[in-house]
């Protein structure tokens, strides 16, 4: 019963109206008379048998009743079916106490207000009004459905979920044995999906995957649209833990035939995280984020892959968090620094370049290598402010060693770039500032770039080299020969340099194969009018073997490690 209606009966109901016999008398003009004939309402009263003795319903259309016509009958005879509540209620006012009901009636949904009465005889009796409330009812459930559903799929939303989930917690609690989990599906090509067809598309395509979803829980479950193209469920009530991974499988395979759209077949798949609650959790929000983490870690696998939540992951999750945090200020704070390997030339054993390498000088964990923070730095974006900072502290050393060098000819600076750096800012117009600022000639800087990267092949991709080249800038690949190179494209890409990854030179000595493919890139770069380095050169042998292949530089330990700008310094003197 709502409080608000119940306060609108009260003004309604009769002894307020102030009509002395006031459901008999068809004369009573007062204002609220006049309210109670407009409104969708009814009042009557009874006798102490529960007998109607009057009634009055001015607005109710005679489609309801016609409550005149059942004067002096049982007032059961006129509610019909719906009376239980609405009696129990004149009952309990008839022996001095108002309460308030809900009246089904004719098919239509009634708040109702009943209060003592005096009767015939001086015998008590009670009277009542009531108020059509159907329509109001409905307009709330619409409201209701809409604010805790999804109106692409029809499915229940985060919030409702959420709600959901904090139920089943709370069932948990109550009852030891009742167990639940959920799961997080992420579809895997949507963003293909609403690229090649279209937003609409999309969205008839999320609302089909809903319908292949929803037949794989049971009615007890909730699957929810979360938004985008994330799906999630609550398994409450499990069997055993294991329930949870069927279910997963389940998904798996209601996926695994293609999905039709617009009359085009879409072939799709959902990577899966899987969290079973326990009692640790007291949020709603904590299983949902592991639940999350599972996924991402499921992601890591490949499409379709599902992976449970353990507690290594929240860990993990923690310290992801934490890192993230430290790189900000990192930048801020400027601990960042960049270390100089020298690359030889094999033909000469001059020194020809620096590689600058990036170093992050924890204030608590001191030296941190690239490879501990570059990835999540690539995966923020962390890595433009950083690769940029790279870039420019590379540009300013070189002046800084210019001028202490009575400005010889130095060796070439080379630095390396993100793919990210290459399609999300104005690298181009960035390098040439900086090479403007520092006086130095584009000839002097070398970008290496990831095979991966430059093999993806975008149009921002090639403009940008093509930029870079046009600053007369050197490009090379790096890593060559972990990635997917197609000799196709690689003639026709814009780079001068091959640098072989370290890892085909690692067991190099002993290992006829490999080195079979060392000589093999060496003879492809040559073919292809590109200089070839070989990179993690750390043994005589691999360097007499790289000489005899005629590679063009090398490398590695055996030259020397990276170093601080000052024995790099050092090194420029010696040479
Ligand atoms: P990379 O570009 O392949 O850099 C060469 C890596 O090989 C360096 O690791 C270097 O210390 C290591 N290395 C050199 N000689 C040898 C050797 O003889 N044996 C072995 N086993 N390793 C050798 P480092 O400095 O840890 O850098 C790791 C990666 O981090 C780099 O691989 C590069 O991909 C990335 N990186 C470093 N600086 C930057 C930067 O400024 N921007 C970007 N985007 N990435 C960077
Ligand atoms: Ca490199
Ligand atoms: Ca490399």
């Amino acid at each position: 019963m709502e409080l608000g209606w119940a306060n609108i009966l009260r003004v309604l109901s009769p002894s307020t109206i102030g009509l002395r016999s006031p459901l008999a008398s068809r004369e009573g003009d007062s204002f609220l008379t006049a309210a109670l004939d407009r409104l969708p309402a009814a009042a009557w009263s009874t006798d102490h048998d529960l007998r109607l003795t009057s009634f009055r319903g001015g607005a109710l259309p005679k489609v309801y009743v016609d409550g005149g016509t059942f004067v002096g009958r049982p007032l059961h005879e006129m509610l019909g079916l719906g009376y239980i509540t609405a009696m129990d209620a004149h009952h309990r006012a008839r022996a001095g106490e108002p309460t308030e009901f809900e009246l089904l009636w004719r098919g239509r949904l009634f708040n109702g207000y009943a209060d003592p009465w005096p009767g015939r005889g001086g015998r008590m009796g009670a009277r009542a009004v009531v108020l059509d409330v159907t329509d109001r009812r409905r307009a709330e459930e619409k409201l209701r459905h809409a604010v805790l559903h999804d109106p692409i799929t029809g499915l229940p939303n985060r919030t409702l979920f959420l709600d959901r989930v904090r139920q089943a917690m709370a069932r948990a609690r109550r009852h030891c044995d009742h167990s639940f989990g959920i799961l997080v599906l992420d579809l895997d090509r949507f963003k293909g999906v609403n690229d090649s067809l279209g937003h609409l598309a999309g969205d008839d395509f999320l609302a089909a995957v809903a319908g292949r979803l929803a037949p794989c829980v049971r009615p007890q479950d909730t699957l929810a649209h979360l938004g985008a193209d994330q799906f999630a469920v609550l398994v409450d009530d499990l069997g055993e833990p294991d329930d949870l991974v069927r279910v997963a499988d389940r998904f798996r395979a209601a996926l695994s035939r293609p999905v039709t759209v617009r009359g085009q077949e879409v072939f799709t798949s959902a990577t899966i995280g899987i969290a079973p609650a326990s009692p640790a959790y007291t949020q709603g929000e904590a299983l949902l984020r592991d639940a999350h983490a599972a996924m991402h870690r499921a992601k890591l696998q490949g499409p379709a892959a599902f992976q449970v939540f353990d507690d290594g992951m929240h860990a993990r999750a923690l310290a992801r968090l934490r890192l993230e945090t430290e790189l900000r200020r990192a930048i801020e704070r400027a601990e960042f620094r960049l270390h100089y390997q020298p690359i030889i030339s094999l033909a000469t054993g001059h020194l020809a370049a620096f590689e600058g390498l990036l170093r992050w000088e924890h204030p608590d964990r001191g030296l941190v290598m690239p490879d501990d923070f570059i990835p999540l730095a690539e995966e923020t974006g962390l890595i433009l402010p950083i690769g940029q900072w790279a870039l420019q502290e590379g540009c300013r050393q070189m002046r800084e060693w210019r001028e202490g060098n009575g400005h010889a000819p130095l060796p070439t600076m080379s630095l390396n770039l993100s793919g990210r750096q290459l399609t999300e800012c104005d690298l181009v117009s960035d390098v040439g500032r900086m090479l403007e600022a520092e006086g130095l000639e584009g000839h002097e800087l070398d970008l290496e770039v990831t095979e991966n990267v430059i093999m993806a092949d975008t149009e921002s991709t090639r403009g940008c080299l093509a930029g870079l080249r046009a600053l007369d800038l050197g490009v090379s690949i790096d890593d060559f020969g972990t990635g997917h190179s197609s000799l196709s494209h690689l003639d026709r890409l814009p780079v001068d340099t091959l640098k072989i990854d370290r890892s085909f030179l690692r067991t190099h000595g002993g290992h006829p194969h490999k080195t079979e493919i060392v000589r093999t890139i060496v003879g492809l770069g040559h073919s292809l009018d590109l200089e070839v380095i070989a990179e993690g050169v750390e043994t005589p042998s691999q360097l007499a073997e790289l000489r005899e292949m005629g590679c063009d530089h090398g490398q590695g330990y055996l030259f020397a490690p990276p170093v601080e700008a000052a024995a790099a310094r050092a090194m420029l003197h010696t040479a």
